[in-house]
């Protein structure tokens, strides 16, 4: 059912003007380094993060490229990409929406940065790399909700990947590196544990949420949310 599930649509969600303004001004300039929102659970900040991807076109990518490079800019291109733009193959290019990428809190290191087959390496002498969330999240948005209950080591890699826009990965001698350049949005709710002060500097903007105190603006918070999924319960039954 994935592909039929629809996003609540950004423009309808009420009030929370300070974080969707800061998600729209981190996809106008990324460089802005991304978003922290803290807040109780309930104030659509998930909802609002997912809606975002949405409303944004659809760009070039390279078709096949897990990185999603963009085939305008052979500087952030992957090494793949890369040496084929080097030898004159043309490389096809196909049109997709930004994505978020979720990064859960139980994630893995190797989930996070991808892994590397030694033996392979050993073997035939090439490099075989399976890519982890860092890999998927380039030119997209990471999102990590609880961040502030992610593992450190986790941490680590992240902020290293969002200082320099690179994944670096090295077992045993053996190092791969490709482009990880993602617009970081975290939520968290304050009540269960701080962030790591290098963490809560990485973020450009944060903004606090609470949820909407004024019973007209729940009124039409509830009317809305309504209204969105009433018609497609009728049309999906149960499986909804
Ligand atoms: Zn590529």
């Amino acid at each position: 059912m994935e592909s039929l599930k629809k996003n609540y649509p950004f423009t309808a969600i009420v009030g929370q003007e300070k974080m969707k303004k800061a998600l729209i001004l981190n996809i106008i300039n990324p460089l802005l380094a991304g978003v922290l929102i803290r807040g109780e659970k309930g104030t659509a900040k998930s909802t609002a993060v997912r809606a975002l991807a949405e409303l944004l076109p659809e760009r070039e990518q390279v078709e096949g490229c897990v990185f999603g490079c963009d085939p305008a800019d052979a500087s952030l291109m992957c090494s793949s990409c890369a040496e084929k733009k080097d030898q004159g193959i043309n490389l096809e290019v196909i049109f997709a929406k930004m994505k978020v990428i979720d990064l859960p809190v139980s994630a893995t290191e190797d989930r996070v940065v991808g892994t590397l087959d030694i033996e392979h390496a050993i073997k035939k002498g090439e490099k075989k790399f399976d890519p982890g969330i860092l890999a998927q999240a380039n030119r997209n948005i990471l999102y990590v909700d609880e961040v502030n209950l992610l593992d450190d080591h986790v941490v680590d890699v992240l902020l290293d990947s969002a200082a320099m826009g690179v994944n670096t990965i090295e077992r045993e001698g053996v190092s791969f590196f490709h482009p990880a350049r993602f617009i970081l949005v975290g939520t968290m709710n304050p009540e269960e544990g701080d962030l790591r002060p290098q963490l809560l500097d990485r973020f450009g903007l944060v903004v606090d949420v609470a949820g909407e105190k004024d019973t007209a603006r729940r009124i039409e918070v509830i009317k809305r949310r309504l209204e969105f999924e009433v018609p497609l319960q009728a049309a999906w039954g149960s499986e909804f």
